[in-house]
């Protein structure tokens, strides 16, 4: 289990991030060049120093390689982002997430051995546009090229039959993973367990069928 972070650049992803984790009872040491943030963060996080992250020197004196994953959360200054990248592969640190502003910004990052590279803006971009022309789509992740996880809220069609009568392997190619109603989460659902309107429904499957899935659900 990875048990401490170091979160450099605190925009609004990275300031997000580190607030996140911090509050989630992990270890998180913030790290930006701008003394201004350096301050504000002073009292969220375990500790933030002030550092320019393309200075390798500084950063080996903050003892970076002992921290389990390291985010890159620069994003403007491509430059910056990529040569702290860098920095943090030679320095030898095990996991490094980096924040691209772009596919080809992406791909750079993943050329130089990033562990993962994340698009905020483009992926909340894409839920956004899913849930405004599918308002019953409550939640959507991407999990490869086609295949994706959706929360759903069950509608008409689907109220009072079990996940056997409509058949959702067969019929649509999917697969219920959870149901959520009022307090209480079903997440092993069993053919006979039964829908009820406004339930909300965990959903995997090919982008094609889970389409198909919310048509009707829609009906
Ligand atoms: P967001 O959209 O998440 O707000 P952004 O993509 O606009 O962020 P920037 O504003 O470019 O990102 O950078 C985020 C933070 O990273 C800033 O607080 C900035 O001071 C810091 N930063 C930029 N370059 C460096 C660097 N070389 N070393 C440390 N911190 C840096």
């Amino acid at each position: 289990m990875d048990k401490n972070f170091a979160v450099i650049g605190l925009g609004r992803f990275g300031a997000s991030v580190a607030k996140t984790l911090y509050e989630m009872g992990y270890e998180v040491m913030a790290v930006d060049k701008d003394p201004h943030r350096v301050q504000e963060f002073s009292e969220i996080v375990t500790y933030v120093v002030e550092v320019d992250s393309t200075d390798e020197k500084a950063l080996r004196a903050l003892g970076i390689n002992n921290f389990d994953v390291v985010v890159v959360a620069i994003g403007e200054d491509i430059q910056s982002s990529i040569m702290t990248t860098l920095i943090l592969q030679e320095i030898g640190v095990k996991k490094v997430v980096v924040k691209a502003t772009n596919d080809l910004h992406g791909k750079v990052l993943y050329k130089i051995g990033a562990e993962k590279v994340v698009f905020p803006e483009r992926d909340m971009g894409v839920r956004v546009v899913n849930h405004l022309i599918s308002p019953t789509i409550l939640d959507y992740i991407e999990l490869a090229d086609d295949y994706s996880i959706i929360e759903i809220s069950a509608g008409g069609s689907f109220d009072g039959k079990s996940l056997e009568k409509i058949d959702v392997r067969s019929e649509f190619g999917c697969n219920v993973m959870a149901i959520k109603s009022d307090k209480q989460i079903n997440i092993a659902p069993m053919a006979q367990d039964v829908i009820q309107k406004g339930d909300v429904l965990v959903v995997i499957g090919h982008n094609e069928n889970l389409r198909r899935f919310e048509s009707y659900n829609l009906k």
